[in-house]
């Protein structure tokens, strides 16, 4: 026992070690995204996060988004807690037979104009959980889609970069 204690104070972390910051590419991204909402809507971008039946896995890359490194929320990203104030809805999961009806009330509470994101595999087909007994499907089978961001899960830049590609889209229309 002792011997173990020991050997755990000198070991390496098994963890990969984590990736190193591109302070640049996401000031540059998240800006964009601020800019492009702005031009749209005349305001900042609120986003709504509705986990339809996800593993939490893609929920710990969008909460990134919140932490002190992505911090979005200085570049006018702001993340909502009603459906009611949301631009966008962010969706992750394979829809579970218990979340169809919220997500399709909490598609009908968001006032247009609107947009859902579906993020991840699972959110785009079913991913890992399709045919599986307790999943609807994928998110476009619920609600329109109008972006799927794929990926198991997608990192805070992929994020940004496909809320990026819709907010330049929408600003054209
Ligand atoms: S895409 Fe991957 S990380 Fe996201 S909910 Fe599905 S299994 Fe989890």
């Amino acid at each position: 026992m002792r011997k173990l204690l020991f050997q755990s104070l000198f070991r390496q972390a098994f963890t990969e070690p984590a990736p190193l910051p591109d302070d640049a590419a996401v000031t540059e991204l998240a800006t964009a995204i601020g800019r492009a909402a702005r031009r749209r809507l005349g305001r900042s971008l609120s986003i709504r996060e509705v986990d339809a039946g996800s593993c939490n896995g893609c929920e710990l890359e969008i909460h990134a988004l919140n932490n002190a490194y992505y911090d979005v929320e200085r570049f006018g990203l702001r993340f909502v807690a009603s459906p009611r104030h949301a631009d966008v809805l962010l969706v992750t999961g394979p829809v579970t037979l218990n979340m169809r009806e919220a997500l399709e009330r909490t598609y009908a509470a968001t006032p247009g104009p609107k947009w859902v994101v579906a993020v991840g595999d699972c959110a785009f087909n079913g991913g890992l959980f399709a045919g599986g007994y307790a999943c609807a499907s994928g998110v476009g089978e619920i609600v329109p889609v109008d972006l799927h961001i794929r990926g198991c899960p997608p990192s805070p830049t992929q994020l940004l970069k496909g809320l990026l590609a819709l907010m330049e889209d929408a600003s054209r229309r």
